[in-house]
């Protein structure tokens, strides 16, 4: 059975497209009343972007704080505060969720915009295809490229027990607003963690098991802008990281990601060490897996005058190494793609906690 996967429904790419953020919202405001929710990175504030964002009287504009990943409990609170917002309104749900921001503000806005048709906390969708109810519209303006969750069916959340994300066709957004002016802003070292999450996007996908000409056709593209952002020095470096990002994304939507992800995840759930860092302290550690991927990584970096943090294990209890495990190997999908079938056999308890005390 081949998937049927739901992709992004509209998109707009250029310098200076954001300014067009106001009449493509028009379309989808029913009446004057209509309430749009813009979740805007706090980063923001005071900036010149803040003030550029296309607020009418009706909308509501939420700061949303990134110094943690998303959390379900952020998620819930975020959710209760726009239904709150939406009891004085005209009607009972906005009209949209407007993402502006990285990796972690945009899977704000989708998760937001699921949970306010879906009952209950976050949470419970952890998983895949659990959504049962269409989200309200949502749309993504990036201001940092390499997640690739402009285009992904998942929103990234650390819940109670597990980091998983919301994996279903509901997730993706309807719209995407890709202005690579927006990047400019972004601090090197951020600018590096986020892009390289993209080439590991490509090196995961290509290398998996579960790849197919679909997925391959966006991996080299995107591979291929990022060696040339990384390893080169053009111009239009933004615009081509803002492409890379949306064919690496596109690339994973029909294969997955591997072994640097699932190990990553750990990372962040027991060290909350964010994601495109993450991926780099474990990406270092996997040349048996990845040879290739690693050693043109490690020219990156050093291009870059990346330097990694190490010793990461020093304070790690046994009990938290043990959940690191657990929550690496929910991934199974993950596992599968980058080993096989038999990944179980090849990838144990031992081995995983072995890379981990390297770290
Ligand atoms: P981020 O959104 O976490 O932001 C990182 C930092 O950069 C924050 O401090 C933020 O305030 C700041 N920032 C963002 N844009 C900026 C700009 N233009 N100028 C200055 N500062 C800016 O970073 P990210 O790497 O884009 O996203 C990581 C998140 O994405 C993680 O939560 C991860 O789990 C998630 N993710 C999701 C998917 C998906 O498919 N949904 C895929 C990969 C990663
Ligand atoms: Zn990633």
């Amino acid at each position: 059975m081949f998937r049927n996967f739901k992709m992004v429904s509209r998109v707009v790419f250029g310098r200076g497209s954001f300014n067009q953020l106001d009449e493509i919202l028009a379309a989808e405001r029913v009446n004057s009343e209509t309430v749009m929710v813009f979740m805007i990175d706090d980063v923001f504030k005071n900036s010149p972007l803040g003030s550029r964002i296309p607020v009418k009287a009706h909308d509501l504009l939420l700061w949303v704080n990134v110094d943690d990943e998303p959390k379900t409990v952020y998620v819930d609170e975020l959710t209760r505060r726009v239904q709150n917002e939406m009891e004085s309104a005209a009607d009972a749900l906005p009209g949209g969720i407007i993402g502006i921001g990285g990796g972690s503000t945009m899977d704000l806005a989708k998760a937001v915009a699921l949970m306010l048709t879906n009952p209950g906390s976050s949470a419970d969708y952890q998983g895949w295809d659990l959504i049962q109810q269409p989200a309200v519209y949502h749309a993504g303006v990036p201001t940092l490229s390499g997640t690739g969750s402009e285009v992904s069916r998942t929103t990234v959340l650390t819940g109670p027990d597990k980091k998983l994300g919301l994996n279903s066709d509901y997730t993706t957004f309807d719209q995407l607003v890709l202005d690579p002016e927006l990047l400019s802003g972004a601090p090197a070292d951020q600018y590096f963690f986020t892009g390289m999450d993209c080439y590991i996007h490509c090196i995961e996908s290509l290398t998996g098991t579960y790849l197919n000409t679909f997925s391959q056709t966006y991996g080299e593209k995107a591979l291929e802008l990022c060696r040339e952002v990384f390893l080169g020095d053009p111009s239009d470096r933004d615009d081509k990281l803002m492409m890379a990002s949306y064919c690496g994304g596109m690339s994973i939507v029909y294969s997955q990601v591997g072994i640097c992800h699932a190990l990553s995840y750990g990372l962040a759930y027991i060290l909350g060490l964010h994601h495109g860092i993450g991926n780099c302290v474990a990406f270092d550690y996997l040349e048996d897996y990845y040879p290739e991927g690693v050693r043109e990584f490690r020219q990156m970096m050093s291009r870059h005058h990346i330097v990694l943090p190490r010793n990461l294990m020093a304070d790690v209890n046994e009990t938290q190494l043990e959940k690191m495990i657990d929550v690496a190997l929910v991934l199974e999908p993950l596992w599968e793609n980058a080993l096989g079938v038999n990944w179980k056999q090849i990838m144990t308890r031992a081995k995983i906690k072995e890379l981990y005390q390297r770290m």
